[in-house]
Formats: C-alpha cells, structure tokens, sequence
C-alpha cells in the first residue's frame, strides 16, 4: 500500500485524473468486477479502459457510476485531494479553506466536505475492556464558556446553552463519541448500555450522573470534587485529550458548529483519532471506499 508522508508525496502520486480512476477501480472492484446497473460480474472494457459495458445488461458505464463521484461531475483529483486533507489534518479543515486549496465554489467545497464527514460516521458494534468514560460540552455563549472550566464535580453541568457530548474510551482501542441530549442520569446509562458490552471496567470521575453505574458494570472513581485526577490506572485523561483535540479543531477551524450538524463533527474527530496510528495509505483507501459507498446524504437534502 502507498505511503502518503506529506502533502507533496499524495499531489505527486495521484499527478492526473488517469491515475486516480486507475487507483479508484482498485478499491471499486477490490472483490472482482461487477455492472452497477445490475450487478452482473461480466463486462467489457472499451479500449482506453475508462468506459465497460455490462455483457448481460449491456448498459455502458464508468468507475464512477453509481457513486457520489459520479454523480458530483468534481474531478477525482479534486475529491482525493479533499479526502486527503480531511483525514491528514489534525483540526479538520473548513469549506472556505476547502474551496481554496483545490480551486472549487465554497459551495461545492461544502458539498464535499460534508459527504466526506458523514463518511466518517462512527461504527456501531459495542466496545469492551477498560472503558474511560467522560463528557464535555460545546457550544454556547461566550459568557457561558468558563462552564467548562470549572472544577468537575457534583456540581450540575451546564446543557442549557451547550450541547453534551459523551465519550467512552476502549484503552488499546477505539473512541465512542455521541452527542446526546442531556446529562441525566438515565440518559448517560441508555448510552452506556448501547455502547459498552456488559463486563467492561468502567472509569470515570465524579459526577454525580456516573453515580449508579456500578449497578451495571465494575466501576471505578476519580474525584475530581477533590482534585484527585488519577489513581494508579484510574484516569480519563485518555478521553480528555480527545476533548482538548476537538475543541482546538472547534474554535481554530470550525468556529461554529450548528447542534444538527455536530454529530458529524464527532464522527470527523473520532474517525482520525482512532486512524492515527493506522498507515495513512490504509486510511486514504478506507476513506475513498467510504465516500464513494455511502450515498445516504444527497446533495439536494443537505442544500435544502
Ligand atoms: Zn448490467
């Protein structure tokens, strides 16, 4: 698998459109040749190699038939160079920033960057092991920010002007972040439930919504009440540099993210938190066969 180190390695490779349609019929046909019209396995390629025609629909298509790539009329280059970006930096990158680096409407720069992220959504398969759970909260006025800061503990926390987001932590494994709809006890255990299998380690601190958990699962306590952050393996900080991640990609890149609309940039954030340490080749070819599979979201239902 290539090897993408820097900006200059990815833009020599993927040089012009031919090349990136050859690498994307790669990952397209990864399991053997088919028609996207109706799934035949036997077609014929037309001299030059980017047209086929099925042999028993005999309906003519391309690699991008029947994906957003083709359906968008942006040239691949212009697409893999988005991915690229999306999934390299650190911070996610922003639609204006988007539209002048590969030279596109800020309108089809959000188009992209959109279908991009709602690739990156989240799996749904639970986690298990030792679990760090932690939440934090986005949003809201400026005058409200130093909610944030404050010390943790039984003190409730603010979900008026800011919207919470859950984060459980599987050491050695992946991150879970959900937007949900409050704090509340009940609400913190229904997510629990959904996302962490039963017989997991759970550690958290002390807030007084995490007070029941052991009544599900084996549950451990920092008390940050007093200022005691960690004990031996007992700690979220793990969860909590995933935070401080988000949020400098939230005030640096995104600024502002709408409540319905931030989900996807969990998912954005969690998607290359738990990549960075997979070769970005791998990460590259999982994120094109994403983009191209996933055909949920049009374009239509997300200008509207
Ligand atoms: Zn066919």
């Amino acid at each position: 698998m290539k090897q993408f180190k820097t900006l200059i390695d990815f833009v020599g490779y993927f040089k012009n459109e031919a090349v990136c349609l050859k690498y994307f019929e790669q990952i397209r046909f990864r399991d053997g040749e088919y028609c996207p019209h109706c799934g035949h396995s036997g077609i014929y390629r037309f001299s030059g190699g980017k047209r086929f025609r099925c042999a028993k629909c005999r309906k003519d298509f391309t690699i991008k038939t029947g994906t957003i790539f083709g359906e968008s009329k942006i040239p691949l280059q212009k697409w893999f160079v988005a991915i690229y970006l999306l999934t390299a930096n650190k911070k996610g990158i922003s639609s204006i920033q988007l539209a002048e680096q590969i030279g596109t409407t800020q309108k089809t720069a959000w188009f992209m960057d959109h279908r991009i992220r709602k690739a990156m959504s989240q799996s749904k398969g639970q986690l298990f092991g030792t679990i760090e759970v932690d939440e934090t909260y986005v949003g809201g006025k400026e005058r409200n920010k130093h909610y944030a800061k404050r010390v943790k503990g039984t003190q409730g926390r603010n979900v008026r002007t800011k919207t919470a987001v859950m984060g459980m932590l599987q050491r050695d494994g992946n991150l879970r972040a959900k937007v949900v709809e409050d704090v509340k006890m009940r609400t913190i255990e229904k997510h629990l439930v959904e996302n962490i299998k039963l017989g997991s380690q759970i550690y958290t601190d002390d807030f007084l919504s995490y007070s029941r958990i052991g009544n599900f699962y084996p549950h451990q306590v920092v008390k940050h009440g007093k200022r005691e952050y960690v004990r031996g393996e007992i700690h979220s900080n793990s969860a909590e540099s995933f935070w401080a991640l988000f949020k400098r990609g939230y005030q640096g890149t995104y600024h502002h993210m709408s409540r319905k609309h931030l989900q996807r940039y969990v998912d954005e954030f969690a998607y290359r938190f738990n990549a960075r340490k997979t070769d970005s080749g791998l990460v590259f070819g999982d994120m094109v066969r994403r983009v191209a599979e996933n055909d949920t979201l049009k374009y239509k239902a997300l200008t509207k």
